[in-house]
């Protein structure tokens, strides 16, 4: 499929610094404020946000079908749930009108000061109201990675691990956006000298690096999603920390799975990439073996070559980068997700996040949680300054970014960051 919204010859007339996340051929959508306006609605360029709301309103996204109103709202929901046709022709539209060989906005230059305004200036919100959220298991390395440390380094996948995308259900109600600081856990551990739990704060705080998609259309209850329909309910993709606190999810996670180790709090990035900007990105998964059953075959480049980087910060140091992954290491991709997760017939809404799991590759900088980088505890890892970690420190900072980069264009994420307080 070409998009013309995509092409790498595209320059705007808005100043977009080189390295920027936000080229022309990006345009994320996302919710903001500021000072003086309530959350709307509005698409990132360069170092600026476009206010839809006052594109609407004053007639240049006229003749695309749009109800009054839709970007002026808290969420982006009822937007996605117009459709791709929609969404697509509001990407296309705005692509055109930052294009320096357009001039019907570039010109007015009171539009241009009222309606690009500067990210400074603006307070990112949730991008929208996410009804349901599943966490998958998909990357190979880390559950490879985690069976050897908790069970068996010869036995490390279960049975199952190849035949399905391992996934839960897991907390919508406690997704955070990007900049909310969250509090150290409390809860049950189990000591490895005592017998009896005890109640604490937790002392293996984790992040995951994690990719997470967002879906654009629901379906009805007892459809099954095909993994050859599944792109048609992808709306777009953001960054995801599931924060995870490893002696809590320990001790509580059999036989039902991670619970009060998880729901805690999970950061999204605030900015959804559609998936049609990722478009140009696309590559090949690893080849699957044994073969999956024929509801989760696939055929073609179903994976995205996205770097993927985390960057730990101690309270007044300087961050130091601790992982550097790729999205491409994904053994399971997202139609296969989306196809596991409705085969039952099991509805999805729009909003819902589905989020990939912990994104680790082969070499050891390449693991996307403390979990794995420090072999649970057992090799700190050395920050800037002489500073060790096991795990997360209280006032610690958190923050995974995310690119796709070819034919010098760069589409990035933003950033998915968060600090982690003292325990209540
Ligand atoms: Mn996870």
């Amino acid at each position: 499929m070409t998009i013309g919204a995509n092409n790498p010859e595209l320059k705007s007339w808005v100043d977009v610094p080189p390295g920027s996340d936000f080229p022309i051929q990006n345009l994320p959508f996302g919710i903001f404020k500021t000072r003086y306006l309530n959350a709307v609605a509005g698409v990132a360029i360069g170092n600026y946000v476009l206010d839809l709301v006052y594109l609407h309103e004053h007639g240049y996204l006229d003749g695309l079908g749009l109800p009054a109103g839709i970007f002026n709202q808290k969420y982006l929901n009822d937007f996605i749930a117009l459709g791709k046709n929609t969404t697509r022709a509001v990407r296309n539209r705005i692509s055109e009108l930052l294009r320096v060989e357009t001039d019907e906005l570039q010109l007015h230059k009171a539009a241009c000061e009222i309606a690009l305004v500067p990210l400074a200036e603006v307070q990112m919100q949730m991008p929208v109201f996410i009804p349901d959220y599943t966490d998958f298991y998909s990357s190979e390395e880390h559950a490879t990675n985690v069976g050897s440390m908790f069970r068996d380094p010869k036995n490390a996948l279960l049975p199952n691990w190849k035949h399905l995308p391992v996934g839960y259900h897991g907390r919508a109600s406690s997704i955070v956006v990007s900049g909310t600081p969250l509090h150290r856990p409390k809860g049950q551990v189990k000591l490895p000298d005592s017998d009896l739990p005890v109640f604490c704060p937790t002392q293996k705080l984790d992040f995951e690096l994690e990719l997470a998609f967002i879906t654009g259309k629901q379906s009805a209850l007892g459809k099954h999603i095909t993994t050859a329909e599944a792109e048609e309910y992808i709306f777009g993709f953001v960054l995801f920390n599931d924060w995870s606190a490893r002696d809590i999810q320990q001790w509580e996670y059999v036989p039902l799975g991670p619970f009060l180790g998880k729901n805690f709090g999970s950061t999204i990035s605030p900015w959804i990439v559609t998936l049609d900007a990722l478009e140009p990105f696309r590559v090949q998964g690893p080849a699957q073996f044994p073969h999956v059953l024929p509801y989760l075959a696939t055929e073609g480049s179903k994976n995205f070559d996205i770097n993927l980087h985390v960057l730990l910060q101690p309270e007044g140091e300087e961050p130091t980068t601790v992982c550097r992954s790729n999205a491409r290491y994904l053994y399971w991709n997202v139609n296969q997700q989306l196809a596991h997760q409705t085969v039952n017939g099991c509805n999805v809404r729009v909003g819902d996040l589905y989020a990939s799991g912990t994104i680790s590759g082969p070499s050891p900088g390449s693991y996307g949680s403390l979990l794995e980088l420090s072999w649970n505890g057992q090799r700190p890892l050395q920050l800037a300054n002489g500073i060790q970690r096991k795990f997360i420190e209280d006032g610690d900072t958190v923050s995974i970014t995310g690119f796709a980069e070819k034919d010098t264009v760069r589409i990035g994420f933003g950033a998915c960051s968060g600090k982690i307080l003292p325990a209540l």
